[in-house]
């Protein structure tokens, strides 16, 4: 890695975020760690961090290449890129095109319903309240964001995600549901912007094999439903080309 690791700034639940000597830039380092359910069920799967480093990259890459800001900046060594640093807004951004796990659970919508147009929710990000789902207004109210902000944020999901189906269908992966997080950059011009931050991968996207139906992504470990590090691995081939 050519760039020195400095300060741990911050830990969450898959990733380590580290200081670099450019106050504009972190490292970020992916974890072999599995949680689910606000981190009752918590897990390690040894090179799960490697691998979900190499399709956060892939798919950040691509996104940029279609337009599509993000803190991404470039792949380091297998489990760290670097990434611009941004002030995370505590929103957690869904988008769903077919009804999957919470939206079931919540509302008793049959699993597999179509959602088209695409549904997009947005909750607080705070494990201790399970990321309540939150109006625009709420949000407002508690100060998360501007309603311009959120405004922009709706849009961005919404294009992020018909760009990551169209990459996840060109490798014969189908996308059911993710979540997005964005943060405020401070671009050279002083400008700040929303961007799209923290990280895309199956451990944040729900995705089946679009031929086989096989599940790819951490309900195998939410849910006990398969070898996660297997499927895991399985995706990474897809998206690199293998079959
Ligand atoms: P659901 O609300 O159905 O549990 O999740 C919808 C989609 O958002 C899934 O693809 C899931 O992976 C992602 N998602 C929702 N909340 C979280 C979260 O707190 N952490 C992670 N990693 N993904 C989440």
């Amino acid at each position: 890695m050519d760039i020195a690791k400095g300060e741990l700034l911050y830990e969450g639940k898959a990733k380590r975020l580290y200081a670099t000597e450019n106050p504009g830039e972190l490292l970020m380092e992916f974890k072999d760690d599995l949680t689910a359910f606000d981190a009752v069920k918590k897990g390690q799967e040894q090179g799960k961090g490697a691998v979900n480093n190499r399709i956060s990259a892939l798919l950040m890459g691509a996104l940029a290449e279609a337009g599509i800001e993000s803190s991404f900046i470039r792949a380091l060594d297998a489990n760290h890129s670097l990434v611009r640093k941004v002030e995370i807004v505590p929103l957690e951004v869904i988008v769903r095109y077919e009804a999957h796990g919470s939206l079931c659970r919540r509302y008793g919508i049959e699993a597999g319903k179509v959602i088209d147009p695409p549904l997009v929710e947005i909750g607080y990000k705070n494990d201790e309240l399970h990321d309540p789902f939150l109006s625009d207004e709420i949000a407002v109210l508690m100060g998360l964001a501007s309603y311009e902000e959120i405004a922009r944020i709706r849009y961005m999901a919404l294009v992020t995600g018909e760009k990551l189906r169209e990459i996840y269908g060109a490798h014969g992966i189908k996308l059911l549901d993710f979540k997005l997080e964005f943060g405020r950059w401070q671009a050279p011009d002083g400008a700040t912007k929303i961007i799209l931050a923290d990280e895309v991968t199956p451990d944040t996207c729900r995705l089946v094999d679009a031929k086989t139906g096989e599940k790819l992504d951490k309900d195998l470990f939410r849910f006990d439903l398969g070898d996660v590090g297997e499927g895991y691995r399985k995706l990474l081939k897809k998206m690199e080309g293998e079959q």
